[in-house]
């Protein structure tokens, strides 16, 4: 069969509405390939890999079914090509194709990677995801490199552009925001009430032993068959299990986190992370679905529930997307704070007495997955305090999270995590010290550490690090109007009090494998 064009389905363009199915014409042939350039620009979770893995192989079956002619193209074919343009060179030449298309990428890496592609004689065309809800043509407009820019206004623009939760141009419920009812920890009781996770059974065996036999080199726990949804069913399904079990207190217990019951890993998060980003589900059926559910069960559901689910899906996850495009690729060097330690150890194993981060990476290497404030205040806090070079953090998070995906992560880590970008995500650096953890969770009860001990042998390592922090940092943070109160009490403290915390905290950042 001869075709006249190829195009190239990336592992995060799993989205069967885009616009290219419409077309029947028999003459263009899709490809979908596992490559090594992929399976090591970083090194992933092995559920990660699984996860792309099996949803690039559902997908191709799924277009293969509708008519579609595909090549399905595993490690075992594209072994012997360095790279992708290595491989579409190969393709282009073996099917005598003239035109190749592809839909914008979402990462810089790859981004770079097509548009310099050379195909003499042939025409290299783009195409949007059709994906996202602002579109990339208006990232500049509305992000400017190197400018601050407030969530909270973006989310607002973005609410009323697309009508969700706004009468007469004005928020349903009169706030545009309930962050402030999104802040409950979780007792003993609440946590025996959370609902156990939809997990699915997809069989990964081939693809384990296909990494196993390439020498592909992963890290985590492997899980055949793999619990995350792969295909368009699944993630509806992951969905509807959200809507109808979750959504009821998912802004009351967002911020919680605790150990009392064995879906700790969980609680009522949505998971849908995976799912969006490879875009088996697009963000606005997500939104809608919600608010659909809010509008049939409001009694249960409040407004501060749904818009807290909101305001993730159409304000942040568009607003990072936005500081990405307008900063690339300057933003992958940012290093505002000059940290420059290495990662501990333990990071890969979980193996530390510090129980806030034993439960939050031992959970990341178990299930691939934490939740927001897991990766913002525990990982992500701790590595701020320590001072950790931005470019190993990154590397960590890029690798571990079921849903990494540069655009997504690096903001989030870099910008959100370690004020690297200087405060272009955050108005603030995410600088906690062992109370917050204390508030919001059940882990310093079951820690080796005492979480109100600043300067002590077992005084909890994030005390004497966040004062160490504010203090190295006073030059460049004292002028930030949200972090006068914290440069007040380190300056009222006793000389002798400040000295013997900033000792604490010298000897754990010499020591920090050891914590
Ligand atoms: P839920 O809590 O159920 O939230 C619903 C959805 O909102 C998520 O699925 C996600 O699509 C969106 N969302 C929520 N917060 C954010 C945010 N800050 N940025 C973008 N989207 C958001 N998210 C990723 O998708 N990929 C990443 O690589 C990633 N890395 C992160 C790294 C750090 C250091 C931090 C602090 C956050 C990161 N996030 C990332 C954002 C957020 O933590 C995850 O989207 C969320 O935990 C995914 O779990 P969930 O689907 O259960 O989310
Ligand atoms: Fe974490 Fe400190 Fe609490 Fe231990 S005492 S769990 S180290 S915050």
């Amino acid at each position: 069969m001869s075709f006249h064009t190829l195009r190239l389905v990336l592992g995060d363009q799993l989205n069967a509405a885009h616009s290219w199915y419409a077309d029947d014409d028999p003459g263009i042939l899709y490809v979908i390939a596992e490559l090594r350039q992929e399976t090591d620009y970083v090194r992933h979770h092995v559920q990660k890999v699984c996860a792309f893995f099996a949803a690039m192989s559902a997908f191709a079956e799924s277009l293969e079914a509708s008519g579609k002619p595909v090549r399905h193209l595993t490690l075992d074919d594209t072994a012997e090509f360095g790279t992708l343009p290595d491989l579409l060179h190969h393709l282009l030449k073996d099917h005598g194709i003239r035109r190749f298309e592809y839909q914008r990428p979402d990462e810089h890496r790859l981004l770079a990677q097509f548009r310099s592609f050379k195909f003499p004689g042939g025409e290299c065309v783009e195409f949007d995801s059709e994906h996202f809800l602002l579109p990339f043509d208006e990232i500049p407009r509305q992000f400017e490199a190197g400018k601050q820019h407030r969530m909270e206004f973006f989310y607002r623009r973005m609410r009323k552009r697309f009508d969700v939760l706004v009468e007469d141009g004005e928020p349903r419920g009169g706030k545009w925001n309930y962050d402030q009812d999104n802040r409950e920890s979780m007792s003993a009781d609440d946590a025996r009430e959370v609902p156990e996770p939809l997990l699915f059974s997809n069989p990964v065996g081939g693809i384990l032993e296909r990494l196993e036999r390439h020498g592909v080199d992963t890290f985590g726990n492997a899980m055949d068959p793999l619990p995350w949804p792969v295909d368009r069913e699944q993630a509806l399904e992951l969905l509807e299990h959200f809507c109808g079990t979750c959504l009821e207190k998912f802004g009351r217990f967002q911020d919680a986190m605790t150990t009392a019951t064995d879906h700790a890993w969980t609680l009522y998060h949505s998971r849908l992370s995976f799912a969006l980003n490879v875009k088996l589900l697009h963000p606005m059926e997500v939104i809608q679905a919600a608010l659909n559910r809010f509008e049939t069960r409001s009694a249960e559901i409040g407004i501060a529930q749904v818009e807290g689910f909101v305001r993730q899906v159409l304000g942040w996850r568009e607003f990072i997307r936005g500081v990405y495009w307008a900063n690339m690729p300057a933003y992958a060097d940012a290093n505002h704070l000059e940290a420059r330690r290495e990662l501990p150890a333990w990071f890969w194993t979980g193996e530390t007495r510090m129980q806030c981060l034993r439960q939050a990476i031992g959970q990341s290497l178990q299930h691939a997955y934490a939740h927001h404030i897991q990766r913002l205040m525990v990982t992500g806090n701790f590595c701020l305090l320590a001072g950790i070079d931005p470019d190993a953090v990154d590397a960590w998070y890029l690798g571990v999270y079921i849903d990494a995906i540069e655009w997504v992560e690096m903001p989030n880590t870099r910008g959100m995590t370690q004020y690297a970008d200087g405060g272009l995500v955050a108005s603030k650096p995410y600088a906690a010290s062992g109370a917050y953890i204390n508030r919001m969770s059940d882990y310093c009860g079951q820690c080796e550490y005492r979480v109100k001990a600043r300067d002590t042998q077992e005084a909890c390592p994030l005390n004497s690090l966040y004062w160490h922090f504010l203090a190295r940092h006073g030059k460049r943070l004292r002028d930030n109007g949200r972090l006068r109160m914290a440069y007040r009490n380190l300056d009222r403290m006793d000389d002798d009090v400040r000295e013997n915390i900033i000792a604490r905290g010298d000897w754990c950042l010499e020591n920090l494998d050891r914590l």
